[in-house]
């Protein structure tokens, strides 16, 4: 009985692949994108509060109104521009469903949608259950960044939308002003919708600013903005984010969405929403993570790998081509059984071009761990 499968190509997430192998072989784990410290107590205080007195049953379906006030305050805040609680924001079960749910809106058979090369892993098969047709553009080294005029030659009569990453999974690039401007022309010329998954927006480096897709006047009316508590709170398990987006997207958005999981975990909801009363909650997290990620890049020097840092996310991309002439997935596999150290070979982000000599490194880690694993990759 052979079922007719609608993802016979997708293969298991690397993410759990690599971190299963850790876990076989004992190693560092530096692979798989969460941390390994703790949350903050007050927030687990909060959770505990809120199933205390009894926030235990369904939430609205577009999430419970004091977290889409706070996440709209918050969003003012940091992008100086307004979504509506009432009509415009969505809470989810992570950015992952409001991917799906936001693909399942936009993407109808045999329509088209531009990503970019390396892809976050869930994209494309999130457009193929839909009948749609991934389209990749190669993000060339070394600053990783769409080529715009190749984005506007790929455009075809069956292109529906683009599929944004900024700050971008797993090359830590960060779109600018001048790429939303560009952006902008190609979308309003050919009538096209945009999803930015934007669930490093807290996480950037260097002075730089994150900007949200969102945030720009003729780019707001047509996008789905997704991002995720997971990252920014470090509890990647508890699943919880949000999509932004005008009145009539967010509508056949929650049509999706309704039917895929009603709503989300109320009392984290209530926790997240107490929790962000606070901006030094979320705006401490960019000087938190830009520590470590100083820390590894210092910790490097000396050893094989080269690099350029990483402008945002908990990311950072080494460079193994002086040394190493296999792939990143030998590489990856060596790493973690002669090295005890496991990082993220970048094939899986490919389906068309080919992958480049880097090797991920995921930095949400104690210092400790951190140090272990690079000294580790020095003795590579
Ligand atoms: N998008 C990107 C770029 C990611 O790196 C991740 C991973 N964590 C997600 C989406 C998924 O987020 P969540 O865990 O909230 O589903
Ligand atoms: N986004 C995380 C990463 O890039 C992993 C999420 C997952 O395991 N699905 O490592």
């Amino acid at each position: 009985m052979g079922f007719k499968s609608k993802l016979a190509n997708t293969e298991a997430s690397i993410f759990g692949v690599m971190s299963q192998l850790a876990q076989k072989h004992d190693a560092i784990n530096l692979s798989q994108g969460f941390p390994n410290f703790d949350v903050a107590p007050e927030l687990i205080d909060l959770v505990s509060h809120f199933m205390k007195s009894g926030k235990n049953q369904y939430a609205p379906m577009p999430g419970v109104p004091e977290l889409r006030q706070a996440i709209s305050q918050k969003h003012e805040l940091c992008q100086e521009t307004f979504y509506c609680p009432d009509s415009e924001i969505t809470i989810t079960a992570g950015a992952t469903q409001a991917l799906a749910a936001a693909i399942a809106a936009l993407v109808h058979p045999r329509d088209e949608v531009i990503v970019f090369e390396p892809t976050y892993d869930a994209y494309v098969p999130l457009i193929e259950v839909q009948g749609g047709v991934a389209v990749p553009l190669e993000l060339k080294a070394p600053h990783f960044l769409p080529d715009w005029d190749e984005v506007a030659a790929a455009i075809t009569s069956k292109t529906r939308g683009i599929i944004i990453n900024t700050p971008h999974n797993p090359c830590g690039s960060v779109l600018s002003q001048s790429d939303l401007e560009q952006l902008a022309e190609i979308v309003t010329k050919h009538d096209l919708y945009v999803i930015s998954d934007e669930v490093y927006e807290h996480i950037v480096f260097d002075g730089a600013k994150h900007i949200s897709i969102g945030s720009h006047k003729d780019l707001k009316n047509r996008t789905f903005v997704i991002s995720s508590f997971g990252k920014t709170f470090h509890t990647t398990g508890w699943k919880c984010g949000y999509c932004l987006a005008p009145k009539e997207l967010t509508w056949e958005f929650q049509k999706v969405h309704q039917f895929m999981v009603y709503s989300v975990h109320t009392p984290v909801q209530y926790a997240y929403a107490e929790y962000l009363k606070t901006p030094q909650n979320y705006l401490s997290i960019g000087s938190f993570y830009q520590k470590k990620r100083d820390c590894i890049l210092n910790d490097l020097k000396g050893s094989k790998f080269t690099f350029s840092p990483a402008s945002g996310t908990y990311f950072q991309l080494i460079d193994y081509s002086s040394f190493y002439t296999g792939t990143g997935i030998e590489l990856a596999q060596k790493l973690v059984v002669e090295n005890g150290v496991a990082l993220i070979p970048l094939e899986p982000f490919y389906s068309k071009y080919s992958a480049p000599k880097l090797i991920r490194i995921c930095f949400a880690k104690t210092n400790d761990l951190l140090k272990s694993g690079i000294q580790r990759l020095k003795m590579v």
